[in-house]
């Protein structure tokens, strides 16, 4: 742990420095700085503090809050959200706090690769971000995650 402390003003700069170098070479591109939740979700950079979007066995859908190393973080006043599942019948899903995150009241119907609206607020006077993409549950060949939550930079 001291030791992490000490080196933690070089590893910040050299972060930093990589961010930068980063952010030059693939401009224009949409990637996403990838990292895995605290419950092995996919993580919601769009919004500050950070959001993990982690499908539960019951396949409700459990929304935490992180910082920027992907740790779980306390719930603020933010609201969420979600339509989904089947485009011609959406599931539409309402959330409330439970265990420190925020659990939706409904479950995806079945399937693997399920579109995803979701309207997230950080707090009661913020603007509404969405979110959209395509949860893919299939096991990803490359990572240890689902494909919606993948952490690595197989090809699709
Ligand atoms: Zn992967």
């Amino acid at each position: 742990m001291s030791e992490n402390m000490k080196n933690k003003p070089i590893l910040t700069s050299l972060v930093a420095a990589a961010l930068a170098f980063t952010g030059n070479a693939f401009a224009g591109e949409d990637h996403e700085d990838k990292m895995a939740g605290p419950n092995g979700g996919r993580v919601i950079t769009s919004v500050e503090p950070h959001l993990e979007f982690f499908v539960t066995d019951d396949r409700k859908v459990r929304i935490t809050a992180v910082d920027d190393d992907g740790k779980a973080v306390e719930l603020g006043e933010q609201s969420v959200r979600l339509t989904g599942g089947s485009r011609s019948n959406p599931t539409r899903m309402s959330f409330s706090k439970a265990g420190g995150s925020l659990v939706s009241d409904k479950a995806f119907p079945e399937g693997n690769h399920l579109p995803v609206v979701l309207l997230i607020k950080a707090d009661p006077e913020a603007a509404t971000v969405i979110e959209k993409f395509n949860l893919n549950l299939d096991d990803c060949p490359g990572c240890a995650y689902l494909e919606y939550a993948c952490t690595c930079d197989h090809e699709h």
